[in-house]
């Protein structure tokens, strides 16, 4: 395939597509978690229908509460967990209370409307480290029931140089279980020899990588936890090279196509979807409730002042 860019209106054929380093920034999550935000960025908004990646950790949590997060709704969009290290208890208003461990995953499909709260056990391992990432639905699946998912494993391939696990999607001719409504992919890829490896990429699909733990060279970047390395679409390998035991994760699908309204916890298509939804969050209506948590539910935050408004994937808004 062949990329155009667009330089003083001119249109120039790249041969290599440009990548594009996208340093995160912390958020205070709840009163005692700082995570690191990977997406959405100001500049790019998704990686194909993943929308949001927060990264927690690694932090010690012996004798702290650890992770605090209250009931709070969503719609519009898959929440994935993805733990490298430590336990969270996940608690939702279809009535599903599921502990994650290290190498499983969550899934949890909001559809039209669903609540969950996020806690470290009272006796949990001294590390805390993972993912929270989410997954916007298209159009054709958003307004489908809830839904929640524990996936005890998914599936390991090894292949030159790496071990990878496919926690959703396919990679290396293997699929995970995990369901999913557009073409991407999410992979936990182990570095396994100091030559490093080629990961096989397909030429449709945008990608972004981030380090979990150790630090890598993709692509000639030098990539450390903390930032996200965004690949545009017409690659079909990609070298990666670190130490052996390095590990990152891998997110890729198909560009998504549709302006999305994401706000608070909420993907949706319209200011008066996000402003119905706030608004039924508020009044009990639509969402469930969480039993269990031992505290109270997020308050939603007051709508801004200004129309919220749809933008594309580049962050372009719509209408303009
Ligand atoms: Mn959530």
């Amino acid at each position: 395939m062949t990329r155009g860019t667009v330089y003083g209106g001119e249109l120039a054929t790249v041969a290599e597509p440009t990548s594009m380093l996208l340093p995160g920034h912390d958020v205070p999550l709840g009163r005692y978690t700082t995570v690191r935000r990977l997406l959405p960025q100001r500049t790019r908004r998704m990686v194909g229908a993943w929308c949001f990646v927060d990264q927690f950790g690694p932090e010690d949590v012996a004798g702290r509460p650890g992770m605090r997060v209250p009931p709070h709704p969503h719609m519009g969009l898959q929440t994935v967990t993805w733990l490298v290290d430590g336990e969270i208890l996940h608690r939702d208003s279809l009535g599903s209370v599921q502990t994650i461990l290290p190498g499983q995953v969550n899934l949890m499909t909001s559809g039209h409307g669903i609540a969950h709260s996020e806690e470290s056990p009272p006796e949990h391992p001294p590390l805390m480290h993972g993912l929270q990432l989410w997954i916007a639905l298209p159009d054709s699946a958003r307004h489908c029931a809830p839904g929640f998912h524990h996936y005890p494993t998914v599936p390991v391939v090894e292949a030159d140089g790496l071990k990878a696990t496919v926690v959703a999607g396919s990679f290396l001719g293997v699929t995970s279980p995990v369901t999913v409504y557009t073409p991407l992919v999410g992979a936990d890829i182990r570095i396994t020899r100091s030559e490093g490896a080629r990961l096989e990429l397909e030429a449709t699909f945008e990608y972004a990588a981030l380090v979990l733990s150790g630090a890598a060279t993709i692509d000639d970047t030098a990539l450390e936890p903390g930032s996200l390395l965004y690949l545009p679409p017409g690659r079909t390998s990609l070298p990666v090279t670190g130490h052996p035991g390095t590990r990152l994760f891998l997110l890729g699908g198909e560009p998504f196509d549709e302006p999305l309204v994401m706000w608070w916890n909420f993907v949706g298509r319209s200011h008066e979807e996000i402003a119905e939804a706030r608004e039924d969050w508020e009044t009990g209506r639509r969402f469930g409730t969480v039993t269990g948590y031992p505290g109270d539910p997020l308050p939603a935050p007051a709508m801004p002042m200004v129309r919220l408004k749809a933008r594309d994937r580049h962050g372009r808004t719509f209408p303009a």
